[in-house]
């Protein structure tokens, strides 16, 4: 048989691909947008979801703002006002860096961002598709921040959007990423509802990460809380967190993980610690445990998948094994007051 011709794809399908690979699903989507608002320092973020996020996944805050100038370019792939030289990318603080979320949520969906700066008397409002404004932007009244309209995502990937049938089950992984982002992010507020509904997440502005988990996941879990924090100057760490002592136990093992501020998946660490947990709880008994590891940032690196879900580091073995060790004395300690107090 004779091989087929390479041929070029049209940019409008590269485009889509690259796009797909980024927002894989509504909460993709909005960890994205919620990132943003934390990168330009808001302290209320307050978010509205119709369908699952499939019809509807709006975010409002009340940051810096997008200046009017900037409503032409900021779709644009590969724009951004983070990153200037490929040397920042190990000392980034922000994390955003490649102009790559808002670019590729417009050619997934129909995009509206309406945004007011301090300086501006007015806020503007436009629309976006395949990455370019569809029009001038309109002036309108509002406060200063910004909001991010996000509309029928994926109507142009009929594939993905039947894959995705279940908006129940959309709406669950969205909350998860709130929830996390609310009790790491304890002194900004967030808000979760579904279009037309009650908040199903509300958390004030200067709380703490103790009370918001009281507020997401419930007393039961608050009340057995004990803090946790380790620094290690030889492998240039600090770990801080709160996890369940052994009275509370749950059939799933709730594990929320920052590192450098940013929600990852670790199965090696997060399989450490179940472990640990398991010679103290209940057969098939899992703990809560939320901790925040803060790495060197030229140990890490950022940039190696397009979610940013995955984040590889320098030492990984021995700090998991570093920080289970250490997890497990606290364990045991607050295992031996309990006992001691009810003794006395
Ligand atoms: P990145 O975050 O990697 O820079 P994005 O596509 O997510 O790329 O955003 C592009 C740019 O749009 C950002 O660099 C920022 O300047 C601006 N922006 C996006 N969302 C917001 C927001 N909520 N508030 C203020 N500026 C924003
Ligand atoms: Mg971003």
């Amino acid at each position: 048989m004779e091989p087929q011709p390479i041929q070029r794809l049209e940019q409008e399908v590269v485009n889509r691909i690259a796009a797909g690979e980024v927002i894989q699903r509504p909460a993709n989507a909005l960890k994205e947008l919620i990132e943003n608002s934390l990168d330009a320092k808001s302290t209320s973020i307050q978010i509205t979801v119709k369908n699952g996020g499939l019809k509807l996944l709006q975010i409002q805050d009340n940051g810096t703002g997008i200046r009017k100038e900037d409503f032409e370019i900021v779709c644009e792939r590969f724009t951004t006002s983070k990153l200037r030289e490929f040397e920042d990318l190990h000392k980034i603080s922000t994390y955003g860096f490649r102009g790559e979320a808002l670019a590729s949520i417009s050619h997934v969906a129909h995009l509206t961002i309406t945004s007011k700066t301090k300086k501006e008397v007015c806020a503007y409002q436009a629309e976006y598709c395949d990455s370019k404004l569809k029009a001038a932007p309109k002036p309108l009244a509002g406060n200063q921040g910004t909001i991010i309209t996000v509309e029928d995502l994926f109507y142009n990937m009929n594939v993905r959007r039947n894959a995705l049938r279940s908006p129940a089950e959309e709406y669950q992984k969205i909350s998860d990423v709130v929830s996390k982002y609310a009790i790491h992010n304890a002194s900004i507020g967030f808000a979760l509802k579904k279009h037309g509904g009650n908040n199903d997440i509300r958390t004030p502005n200067n709380s703490n990460h103790t009370e918001n988990i009281r507020l997401i996941y419930g007393s039961s879990i608050a009340r057995e809380l004990v803090e946790f924090s380790l620094t290690n100057d030889n492998l240039q760490f600090t770990c801080k967190g709160l996890m369940t002592n052994v009275n509370y136990s749950t059939k799933k093992f709730q594990f929320l993980l920052f590192i450098n501020h940013r929600l990852v998946d670790n199965q090696s660490l997060k399989k450490c610690i179940d472990t640990v947990y398991q010679t103290y709880l209940p057969k098939n008994g899992h703990p809560f445990v939320y901790l925040s590891l803060e790495l060197d940032p030229n140990n890490i690196d950022v940039n190696v998948h397009p979610t940013k879900h995955e984040v590889h580091f320098l030492n990984e073995g021995q700090i998991v094994e570093t920080v289970t060790t250490a997890l497990e004395q606290k364990l045991l300690g607050s295992n031996r007051s309990r006992i001691f107090y009810t003794q006395s």
